[in-house]
């Protein structure tokens, strides 16, 4: 318990939840495509413990930062500046009440974590769902986990203001130990999959982000959506990108060479979550590791989502010994890459990865390696 936390309760908190980050396994940029995608939740999580007020107010602190932002419930505002991260939990809060869910008192949430932010494991989504988890729980209100999903989704679109799909919540909502979760995006639909046993996850974190990560993101989207408007001026049928035929793309967008990219990235990748699918059911862990790889050459050559950093990080990886597959995780432009592994692989491996890397790029900051295994769904851990 640190001071910054007992000191700015004002009464006991009664209630602590949890959610946890996670890795996009295969399946980049589908998501808000109507594609699928395969994440796992990884043993890192967010925390939010919460007491109730005898007032209006809304009390937020995160570990993170020393200030605390402090509003009355009804007149939330979104917030700017070093306050900015409190956008997460108010949007939360926000969503639920447009819901119906009614809050009749005043709340205070303090946030601890051990997820890197911004390292493309999802601490956005954590921490949103940590919150919902929290005043749900509070409110004495039980959703569905889907419901929870798009909520959180919800939030971050419309109150955040970042225009993701539902890959990270749904990971983050529906993750369970040994397991990965299977999203179809288009059917709102999730599924568990087992995770083969005795492989791990290796997290490179390249400590570089682009400065415009947030613009690219949003950039992708719309050249997605105009890929599609395009296509359906001859193919109407086609509701998603992912209805798309490749052979088409070819042809109708040979004009338009970075919507082609864009198209023919998210096509494959769908695809190769389908394969990736088959792959592991049949225990192929040869050929999960082909599709990861190639995940990334597509997100370098094709979704230009990737950076030289994390080109580099998946470069020294490949064909490492212990090393099935690696691809950068999340949305891509900086951030970091994953290596799906054996128990072969351990510390030493790392730091030669490390190394070699910091030999090609010496001006690079050093990558942070985290080793992670799969962790549990969002939830109430005590009330
Ligand atoms: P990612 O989701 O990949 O970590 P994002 O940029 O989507 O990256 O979200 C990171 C942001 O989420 C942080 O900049 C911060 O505003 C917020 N955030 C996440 N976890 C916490 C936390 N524990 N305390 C405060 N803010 C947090
Ligand atoms: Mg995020």
């Amino acid at each position: 318990m640190t001071d910054l936390r007992d000191s700015f309760f004002s009464s006991a908190p009664t209630l602590k939840a949890r959610a946890p980050g996670r890795i996009e396994f295969i399946g980049n940029h589908t998501d808000y495509n109507g594609g699928e995608v395969l994440g796992a939740a990884i043993d890192r999580y967010v925390t939010a413990e919460l007491a109730l007020r005898e007032d209006q107010r809304i009390r937020l602190m995160s570990s993170l930062s020393e200030r605390v932002v402090d509003l009355s419930m009804d007149a939330v505002e979104p917030q700017s500046g070093e306050d900015s991260w409190a956008n997460y939990p108010l949007g939360v809060f926000t969503v639920l009440r447009n819901s119906g869910i009614e809050f009749e008192r005043g709340f205070e949430i303090y946030f601890d974590s051990d997820l890197p932010l911004g390292a493309g494991l999802s601490s956005s989504a954590a921490i949103e769902l940590a919150t919902l988890e929290a005043l749900c729980a509070q409110a004495g209100v039980e959703l569905e986990r889907s419901q929870r999903v798009l909520l959180a989704q919800k939030a971050e679109n419309d109150f955040v203001g970042v225009p993701c799909g539902m890959l990270d919540q749904a990971v983050s909502c529906f993750g369970n130990p040994d397991q990965l979760v299977h999203i179809d995006c288009a059917q709102v639909r999730f599924a568990s999959v087992p995770m083969p046993s005795g492989y791990h996850f290796w997290i490179f974190n390249s400590q570089e982000k682009h400065s415009l990560v947030d613009s690219l993101y949003a950039e992708r989207n719309r050249e997605c959506k105009a890929a599609l408007a395009a296509l359906q001026g001859e193919y109407p049928q086609w509701k998603q990108l992912v209805d798309a035929s490749p052979e088409v793309i070819e042809t109708l967008l040979a004009d338009q060479p970075a919507l082609r990219r864009r198209a023919q990235h998210v096509v494959n990748e769908h695809r190769r979550v389908q394969e990736c699918l088959k792959a592991l059911a049949a225990g192929d862990m040869d050929r999960v590791g082909e599709l990861l790889y190639a995940s990334h050459d597509s997100s370098r050559d094709l979704f230009e989502n990737s950076t030289p950093a994390l080109d580099g990080l998946v470069d020294s990886l490949r064909g490492q010994p212990g090393v099935c597959g690696a691809r950068l995780t999340g949305g891509g432009f900086g951030g970091a890459a994953m290596a799906l592994t054996t128990a072969a692989f351990k510390n030493d491996h790392a730091q030669a990865i490390v190394d070699q890397y910091r030999n090609n790029r010496p001006a690079a900051p050093e990558p942070a390696v985290i080793h992670v295994q799969t962790g549990e769904g969002s939830g109430v851990l005590l009330r």
